[in-house]
């Protein structure tokens, strides 16, 4: 079994993936072709955002949007801890400094009672500048749009969200990778619209900000890619991903992301009297870029995934140091701050596989597997 079938995936697509790839071999614009651009218009029509710029990864589309809004040393990143690295990586490639906050404990995002603690904080400080925050849409569940916004407001601050495992999720309809000032996703394979290497994308509905981002990400051109009018940086999608991406989105939009939920379903049918599963808000939908389960204890967890290895099902554990507990933040400034449910999230989560083409059957035996070894 595995975690996520790529393999499965590409045999079903097999066909309109290999038409689409020979399609820009045909044609050899493998740097900005045609496909790169209907992708971008498909992509922002599907998110509802007025534009999208795609670029090299998710972690340089945090970048670029921390570049488009002049994010420098001196200023505050509010940051979930429990993360991915890249999410804060790319405020300290900024020269800005990340500043932790713990998380909810049952959606595992951002928990905005704790980031305006962490905001008066910095303010009474006064030795940072509090500029922004990095909402991350984790496991594919929205964050909290409506508190987290709301605070952004309140103290002025940009609200960039990190949609890269949030893609295809919702709240009230509304798609995620739209629930910032600006947002981000990352095509990473193993995401839920993933490409065949790196890629990523940003989201924004300012027409300066596309500009800005267009130029940045070909190394700050002006009129011509040899007008260079600003300091960039190389992250363009090739167009054999996003020829790739048109196949992968068409299936996502059709038929992946509703399997994925159905998947989802089946897990916590089987699953809820006997551990706890993701807990999805009235209103919102998952994309479930992972699906996650919580026990009792970090013994019953170590046992469990032991047993589920030996019997060859893989599972992950998301994430087991949260950025606080990173070795390059041991001088970060806001590390004494005390993070308890991300800490006690780590010691118990376990990532189960997920992807569209899991069977039935599969998922039955993993549940099965657990339960009878709790
Ligand atoms: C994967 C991921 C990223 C980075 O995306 P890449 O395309 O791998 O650079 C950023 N943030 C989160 C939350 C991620 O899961």
């Amino acid at each position: 079994m595995q975690f996520i079938d790529l393999k499965k995936q590409y045999i079903q697509l097999k066909a309109e993936i290999d038409e689409s790839i020979q399609s820009v071999l045909n044609t050899s614009n493998f740097i900005m072709g045609q496909e790169v651009k209907t992708l971008e218009a498909k992509l922002a029509e599907y998110v509802g955002t007025k534009y999208c710029v795609t670029c090299g990864n998710g972690t340089d589309a945090l970048f670029l949007a921390l570049k488009a809004y002049d994010i420098k040393p001196g200023d505050a990143v509010f940051v979930p801890t429990f993360t991915f690295y890249a999410t804060s990586e790319a405020i300290s490639a900024c020269g800005a400094t990340p500043i932790f906050i713990d998380v909810c404990k049952d959606t595992f995002n951002i928990s905005h009672e704790d980031l305006e603690k962490a905001i008066i904080n910095i303010i009474e400080e006064n030795k940072l500048k509090p500029k922004a925050v990095i909402a991350v849409d984790l496991f594919g569940l929205p964050y909290n749009h409506r508190d987290v916004s709301g605070i952004a407001s309140k103290y002025n601050l940009l609200l960039i969200e990190d949609g890269a495992q949030g893609f295809g999720g919702s709240i009230d309809g509304k798609r995620a990778c739209s629930f910032g000032d600006i947002s981000t996703t990352s095509f990473f394979p193993a995401k839920p619209l993933g490409c065949y290497g790196d890629g990523g994308a940003v989201f924004t509905n300012e027409e300066r900000v596309k500009m800005y981002l267009e130029s940045l990400r070909v190394h700050g051109k002006g009129i011509d890619n040899y007008d260079n009018v600003r300091v960039g940086m190389n992250s363009r999608l090739d167009t054999l991903q996003a020829a790739i991406l048109l196949i992968k989105l068409k299936a996502f939009q059709e038929y992946e992301l509703k399997a994925r939920n159905e998947i989802a379903d089946i897990y916590s049918d089987n699953l809820r009297d006997f551990v706890r599963g993701p807990y999805i808000p009235k209103g919102y939908t998952s994309s479930y870029a992972q699906y996650s389960i919580l026990f009792d204890s970090e013994e019953q967890r170590n046992r469990v995934q032991l047993v589920l290895k030996e019997l060859e099902i893989p599972t992950m554990i998301y994430y087991r140091k949260s950025m606080h507990q990173q070795t390059v933040y041991r001088n970060n400034a806001s590390i004494y701050r005390g993070f308890p449910n991300a800490e006690s999230i780590s010691k118990t989560i376990l990532s189960l596989p997920m992807h569209p083409y899991l069977e039935n059957e599969e998922i039955g035996k993993i549940c099965s597997i657990i339960k009878e070894n709790l």
